[in-house]
């Protein structure tokens, strides 16, 4: 247990994840990059995971809702970094599309890489995690997952059915010191959103509080906090970045 001046020492040191290393999934752009680069920049390191080419150091190629190519990418994880203390589970996609058009493929792949993706990587990472002795999960869920929308029923059951995963991970992990916990952002300025079209985006902002859309920066801080010791006695929650959207 830390007493204050321990907590002081970590706080007044920039590498507050010296020491730890990190598994990120769809790092290859957007919120995953931008939280690869806050963790490397708070002393961990990252293995980077996108299905296609990463331009990160320490990148790997998988598609994470393939069981077996995410088994093969973890062990080759390990065995190049010897040990994972830190996972975030952030790869995910939309397919829009009201459900009468709905087709099986569009409900099915967003389930499969949004929500199956995580299983995948928890599944094959949880023995280092626990190893680590001060494990932690990262889920990247959505404040759709919690509101449902239009037109995202797919995307909303995934992201929903994510929030079911991390509550159940915090409580079968926590008595081994491993914490689980979700980020739910709302309107992030990346290639997601930036295909959005124009009418939805005017709706979204005119409902943001504090009127403006939200960077990937701003979500990467609180996976670093979560990451950090400061959050050692954080799980099972799902915590918004969404300006206020869904006071
Ligand atoms: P993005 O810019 O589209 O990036 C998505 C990332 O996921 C890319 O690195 C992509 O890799 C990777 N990915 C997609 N399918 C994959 C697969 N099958 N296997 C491996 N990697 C895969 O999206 P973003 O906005 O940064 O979103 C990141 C996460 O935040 C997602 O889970 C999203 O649902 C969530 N989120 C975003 C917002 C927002 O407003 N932007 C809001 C709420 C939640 P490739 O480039 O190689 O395909």
């Amino acid at each position: 247990m830390k007493n204050l001046w321990d907590w002081l020492l970590i706080m007044l040191s920039k590498n507050i994840l010296e020491n730890k290393v990190a598994v990120v999934t769809g790092a290859s752009r957007g919120i995953g990059l931008a939280i690869a680069q806050a963790l490397c920049c708070s002393g961990a390191k990252v293995a980077s995971v996108s299905r296609s080419e990463c331009k990160a150091e320490n990148g790997y190629i998988c598609d994470v809702s393939n069981f077996d190519q995410v088994k093969y990418v973890c062990n080759q994880i390990i065995s190049d970094f010897g040990k994972i203390d830190i996972l975030v589970n952030n790869a995910g996609i939309t397919k829009d599309n009201l459900l009468l058009s709905m087709k099986e493929e569009e409900f099915d792949s967003v389930v499969d890489i949004n929500l199956k993706g995580a299983f995948n990587f928890t599944k094959h990472l949880a023995r280092q995690l626990i190893k680590s002795g001060n494990g932690r999960i990262i889920n990247m869920t959505s404040v759709i997952g919690v509101n449902g929308n239009v037109g995202q029923s797919n995307y909303a059951a995934s992201k929903a059915g994510l929030i079911g995963f991390t509550k159940s991970m915090a409580r079968e992990l926590a008595s081994r010191n491993v914490t689980c916990n979700a980020i739910a952002p709302g309107f992030i300025k990346s290639r997601m959103t930036d295909t959005m079209p124009e009418t939805i985006k005017e709706h979204f902002l005119a409902n943001i509080p504090l009127k403006r859309i939200g960077t990937v920066d701003e979500v990467a801080m609180l996976a670093v906090f979560l990451a950090s010791d400061f959050a050692s006695y954080i799980t099972g929650e799902v915590i918004k970045v969404d300006g206020g959207m869904f006071i």
